[in-house]
């Protein structure tokens, strides 16, 4: 069967023919795969040099790409229970180190050991394959109207997470009340696909919500953040040094970018109780000055920062649910968020950066 695959250190991705998925376990699924998403992990996963070899999957010399997914059931084993032919499925992406308490319970997200495989990233081949193969507990059963654009449930799952550890952040707080433990007003940082779907779910949340970016106010992805009900405000216009006197005190930020200038900035935007959620991480070695002040801010108003990766299977959940809910709730926007179609064989070009490309998908032929 095709494949679209890589070799960590090769900067590129090609289609190859590789062997069918092995289908041997009585819980095994087998999945036609329909289409795949792509971002800056596939670039990073082309460019990693690892000249040990680490990152492939065994007895291999090539990694399949892609692990934002969506596929139909073309075969189930003798015990699986709750999937059959033809049902609509997003696969999830983790896979627990098999040693550590989280990911004894399912929750990889939270693995204490990092020995995590990821299915296209690093340990195990990806979904840009005519078929694969997985477990029916990693497989996402969804409704089939979501399946063009359900590569974006993998994406959602950040901020739901995000959402899920600023409630936590906040549940002793006495303002009950309301989403998130009474937040009246909400930042995300970042006009990428997962910036533009934390701020769907935090509007549809009811959450008055602003975003922050430097995206021209006549790209696609500030008219998304403003047909979602968001305001959104050129990050050039803003005094870094001191955000909250020209735009308020949040009471909850998501920041989508990892710049690590911005996510010390957004310290002096959070409002007294406030949570900043970081979902980029920077991995530069660079110094980024903070005021002292800043860290007496953080005390004197309660202030919590945290950072937050991946996702467990109710996040998976939620986000079906709320992708669902956002196409009606503002409809065009999320079909909008996919700019980009490909198919297999334009794989040279469907893993570029072009102006205005917001999220592009790659069709898998014969789909
Ligand atoms: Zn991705
Ligand atoms: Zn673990």
């Amino acid at each position: 069967m095709r494949a679209v695959v890589t070799r960590p250190g090769a900067g590129r991705a090609w289609v190859a023919e590789i062997p069918e998925p092995t289908f041997a376990n009585t819980d095994d699924v087998v999945v036609e795969m329909l289409r795949v998403g792509v971002c800056g992990t596939d670039r990073h996963v082309m460019a990693r040099a690892r000249g040990d070899g680490s990152g492939l999957p065994p007895d291999t010399d090539y990694l399949v790409l892609g692990h934002e997914a969506v596929g139909r059931v073309i075969n189930v084993g003798t015990h699986v229970q709750h999937l059959k032919a033809g049902d609509i499925v997003v696969p999830t992406v983790r896979r627990g180190c098999g040693e550590c308490p989280a990911c004894a319970v399912g929750q990889a997200d939270l693995c204490f050991t990092g020995r995590i495989r990821e299915r296209g990233i690093v340990g195990l081949h990806g979904f840009l394959a005519e078929r694969i193969v997985d477990k029916e507990e990693n497989l996402i059963r969804i409704p089939d109207e979501l399946a063009p654009v359900a590569p974006l449930v993998e994406s959602l799952c950040t901020p739901e997470k995000a959402l899920r550890r600023i409630g936590n952040a906040r549940a002793h707080l006495p303002a009950k009340a309301g989403p998130l433990y009474g937040v009246q007003r909400a930042l995300v940082i970042g006009a990428g696909p997962i910036a533009l779907l934390a701020v769907m779910a935090l509007r549809l949340r009811d959450i008055p919500t602003w975003a922050l970016a430097r995206s021209p106010t006549d790209s696609p992805a500030v008219r998304l953040i403003q047909q979602a009900g968001a305001t959104y405000v050129p990050l050039q216009e803003v005094d870094l040094e001191q955000p909250q006197a020209q735009l308020g005190g949040f009471d909850a930020i998501i920041e989508a970018t990892g710049a690590a200038e911005l996510c010390v900035a957004m310290f002096g935007a959070l409002g007294p109780n406030g949570v900043l959620d970081l979902v980029g991480g920077a991995a530069e070695r660079n110094e980024v000055p903070i005021q002292a002040s800043v860290l007496g801010a953080m005390v004197g108003r309660n202030l919590t920062v945290l950072g937050s990766v991946n996702a467990n299977k109710d996040d998976w959940q939620t986000a079906v649910r709320d992708l669902s809910e956002m196409r009606r709730a503002f409809p065009g926007t999320v079909e909008a968020i996919l700019t980009h179609t490909f198919d297999m064989d334009d794989v040279d070009v469907a893993f570029e950066r072009v102006p205005g490309q917001i999220k592009a998908v790659i069709n898998i032929a014969g789909a």
